[in-house]
């Protein structure tokens, strides 16, 4: 009897990690308590920047911390109720900045970040790719010098990695960005990424895919995970439990609940991100666009402009506040002044964050029937093509060709 395989998060891990098991002949069912809700792969930025292989937190930046939370304009943000809770995770983070740890943390990166964009490419129909994905860029636009030259050593250090980057002047990048008209002091436009044309086609077309490839869905709520020898116990809220023989959490910013039924307690919080989607918008352009100071994100998708990015440390539950889109379209305004007032839908959505701002990847080290998949932080559209190749040779082949050791559940 062939034996089957549950994948916990239809988000975009959970969904390509299926989805390669299923091409691999693999009995396999996704689950997830809602296909219709948008969860963190149908609401970010869209930017596959394998590029960002460096430590985004370092211990400079860190002092500059205390100072965004008393900023109630940064778009940085801690919910005072929630931040004893936070303690645990911020320890971690704090250790992790050990610059000692920074040679094998870009190591480890790098090992994923290569075949980033490959791993993509691999799943998407030849005729289909350059409707998904475009290779054009980004662009980082600094509105101070100050900025721009507390990044000259990140710019040394990806031109030492061969990453290939252009400052632009702030008339040349008014030339080249439809809509972009002011604020700039001077821009960088980074060759080494690419941008989803629409985060949520990508994701519903890899839904379909998988469905297509033969993956079972199955709409509902894990509550719980009970191994025994025999097999593995999926308990859903108000529905029957499943029983399966394997299963890959690939929950996101929910899968600590889950990792800690498996026997791990790890420091998996969330960064919840903030946007605003503004369909017909009055310009169109087909690169990533970062506001460095701003530290948000405008992007163009087939959808419309999407206005988006902050940081706000306030756990899973607590409602959102749109508020802080305002704050991010009086900022986008500052560059793009035509972006039209009080238009769009809002949305609000979990980043799953790591404290050491590195993935969980790879196997429960005592039970090989459960795999971990989640993690992934700032970066979860780079790295779902590569996380679901590696899981799924683990699964199937039992190896896979890079060393996974620095994703492992079991590190903290
Ligand atoms: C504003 C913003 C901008 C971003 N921009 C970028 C970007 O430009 N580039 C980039 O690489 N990354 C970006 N990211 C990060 C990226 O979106 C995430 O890292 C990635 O989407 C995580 O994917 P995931 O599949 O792990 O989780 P999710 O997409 O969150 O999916 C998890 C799924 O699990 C389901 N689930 C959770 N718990 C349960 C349960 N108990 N039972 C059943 N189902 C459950 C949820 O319903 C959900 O569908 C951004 C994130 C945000 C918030």
């Amino acid at each position: 009897m062939t034996k089957k395989i549950a994948v916990i998060g239809a988000g975009l891990i959970g969904v390509l990690t299926a989805l390669r098991l299923a091409q691999k002949g693999r009995d396999v069912i996704l689950i997830d308590r809602s296909f219709t809700e948008l969860p963190a792969s149908g609401g970010n930025a869209g930017i596959i920047a394998y590029c960002d292989i460096f430590p985004m937190i370092s211990a400079k930046l860190l002092l500059k911390v205390p100072f965004w939370l008393l900023d109630p304009k940064a778009m940085i943000a801690l919910k005072p109720s929630y931040a004893f809770k936070m303690i645990p995770w911020f320890y971690e983070l704090v250790k992790s900045t050990n610059p000692k740890r920074k040679t094998a943390y870009i190591e480890a990166k790098l090992s994923l970040m290569k075949t980033a964009l490959a791993d993509y490419y691999d799943l998407l129909d030849t005729q289909d790719r350059a409707k998904l994905i475009a290779e054009t860029g980004t662009y980082y636009l600094y509105s101070k010098q100050s900025s721009f030259d507390e990044d000259a050593d990140i710019r040394k250090l990806k031109a030492d990695y061969g990453y290939q980057s252009e400052i632009v002047s702030p008339k040349d990048a008014y030339g080249r960005i439809d809509g972009l008209e002011k604020g700039i002091f001077k821009a960088v436009f980074e060759k080494d990424s690419a941008n989803l044309t629409s985060p949520i086609k990508m994701l519903d077309y890899m839904r379909e895919k998988a469905k297509a490839s033969g993956v079972e869905f199955v709409t509902g709520n894990v509550v719980h995970i009970e191994r025994n020898s025999e097999n593995i116990q999926i308990d859903l809220e108000a529905q029957d439990a499943l029983i399966v023989d394997e299963i890959v959490v690939a929950a996101g910013a929910f899968s600590r609940k889950l990792v800690n039924d498996l026997g791990y307690d790890i420091p998996l919080d969330t960064e919840r991100g903030y946007n605003v989607t503004i369909e017909n918008p009055p310009f169109e352009f087909n690169t990533g666009i970062i506001a460095k100071d701003a530290q948000i994100a405008i992007s163009s998708f087939d959808e419309g402009l999407r206005v988006g990015g902050g940081v706000e440390f306030a756990g899973l539950d607590a409602k959102p506040n749109y508020k802080r889109i305002d704050m991010m379209l009086n900022l986008a305004k500052e560059f793009f002044p035509s972006i039209p007032d009080d238009r769009g839908v809002r949305w609000m959505g979990c980043r799953p964050s790591m404290a050491d701002d590195l993935p969980v990847i790879g196997q429960h080290p005592r039970d090989k029937r459960v795999s971990f998949a989640f993690g992934h932080g700032h970066l979860g559209m780079t790295m779902a093509g590569v996380t679901a190749k590696h899981i799924s040779n683990l699964i199937i082949d039992g190896e896979t060709d890079i060393d996974l050791t620095p994703f492992r559940v079991d590190r903290f």
